[in-house]
């Protein structure tokens, strides 16, 4: 057994001083205050002293890092199991958007976690029934409708694995889709679409609960049409996932996003993709479906001063940004040094949130007897110390690693 002694522990909901955390194998077996929770004679201790333990980070919009997608094959998603522990995330949903790159990510849900990794908890598909013109550089061609067989063939790809499916209602059958995802027990999630608010409220009805990079390619809010973005501000049945990066939203929306929904209904993402944890520069890598079809094609992705964008665009023009190259803890920060959020509360924001977000909360998302030991310690101001994963420490840095630092 061993013991992690803090002088703070936020476990998220509530914040304990002098802590101590008790760990059997790879389960929590008590949190608590020093002063009343015995440490069992033998046991192991492990003195953080000021350092913060906090519960793993969860995020559960991925598509890969440190030089992968999580859609080339099983080593790949290994390897960005490998580089998320180092960054503070110990479980993930893989973000794969086409059926033949989901293969690699079944394999590894079914043969489970090596040894210094975090832990995929399923699948997300931002895949197939997206609006293409609400793809960045994608093209202005009317869309194919969201067929139901192909939401089954991804059902079944995933095996059993399938845990949020995205899709944008303004599709031809885009509500048929969301009351199959529904019906079939997997989250439905909006994406990628210009819905007005009606059609968003009609989707909400038809069973979306959840809202991928709220702000991001989707209708924005004007007084007298309050678009997507309305929608999800004002809808208590969504979650919002926030892509926290301090370059897809400014820090003020970032501010009214957690004013509306309060502190239950946002979770926090990465949305990185293989450019995380690289030097800026030139990559040439696929990742989109053109024209409705599953084929991926090569772009090239240019990464420069903490964003990606598409080569062919610049950074001002709506959309342009190729998903993000920070992991979530960078979101923790933000939401704390630019926001305003005590730390505690933007921890909840990218553990417990995205742990019900993604239905995983009766194993991990906090730090409580008979969850998963999955933790991190850091610093006042987010830098990471050391990252546990089922019991095992998978990360550990005497100097710290930098939230502002990315390669
Ligand atoms: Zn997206």
């Amino acid at each position: 057994m061993l013991a992690i002694k803090t002088r703070r522990l936020l476990t998220p909901l509530q914040e304990l001083r002098n802590a101590v955390v008790l760990i059997d194998g790879e389960d929590i077996e008590a949190v608590g205050l020093q002063a009343n929770t015995p440490i069992p004679e033998g046991c192991e201790v492990w003195d953080v002293g000021d350092r913060i333990v906090a519960p793993g980070l969860i995020d559960v919009h991925n598509h890969g890092a440190n030089g992968h997608f999580a859609r080339e094959g099983a080593e790949a998603v290994r390897e960005c199991c490998r580089w998320l522990a180092t960054a503070g995330t110990t479980s993930w949903l893989c973000n794969i958007g086409d059926l033949e790159g989901i293969k690699g990510a079944v394999e590894v849900l079914r043969q489970g976690r090596g040894p210094g990794e975090s832990s995929i908890e399923g699948i997300h598909v931002e895949g197939p029934f997206l609006y293409p013109k609400y793809l960045p550089g994608e093209s202005t061609d009317p869309p194919l409708p969201a067929e139901l067989s192909t939401y089954h063939a991804f059902l079944e790809a995933c095996e059993g694995y399938l845990v949020m499916m995205d899709c944008s209602p303004d599709l031809p059958n885009g509500l048929e889709l969301i009351r199959e995802t529904r019906r079939t027990g997997v989250i439905s999630c909006f994406a990628h679409g210009n819905a007005d608010y009606d059609l968003f409220m009609r989707a909400v009805d038809a069973g979306m609960t959840h809202v991928t990079h709220t702000y991001n390619v989707m209708s924005g809010m004007h007084h007298r049409r309050p678009g997507v973005v309305g929608g999800a501000l004002t809808c208590d049945a969504v979650m919002c996932e926030l892509t926290a990066d301090g370059f897809h939203v400014h820090p003020a929306a970032m501010d009214v996003l957690v004013r509306c929904k309060g502190l239950d209904r946002v979770c926090l993402v990465s949305d990185t993709q293989a450019a995380a944890g690289l030097p800026d520069g030139v990559y040439n890598w696929s990742g989109r479906i053109i024209d409705g079809e599953f084929g991926w094609t090569d772009v090239t992705l240019i990464k420069k001063d903490g964003v990606v964008l598409l080569a062919d665009q610049d950074e001002n023009q709506d959309g342009a940004l190729s998903s993000s190259v920070w992991p979530i803890i960078r979101g923790v920060h933000n939401m704390t040094y630019q926001v305003g959020l005590p730390l505690k509360d933007s921890l909840r924001l990218a553990s417990l949130n995205a742990a019900r977000a993604a239905g995983i909360d009766s194993h991990v998302g906090s730090l409580e007897a008979d969850k998963r030991a999955d933790l991190i310690v850091i610093d006042e101001d987010v830098n990471l110390y050391a990252t546990m994963v089922a019991g095992e420490v998978v990360f550990q840095s005497e100097e710290g690693r930098s939230v502002l630092v990315d390669a």
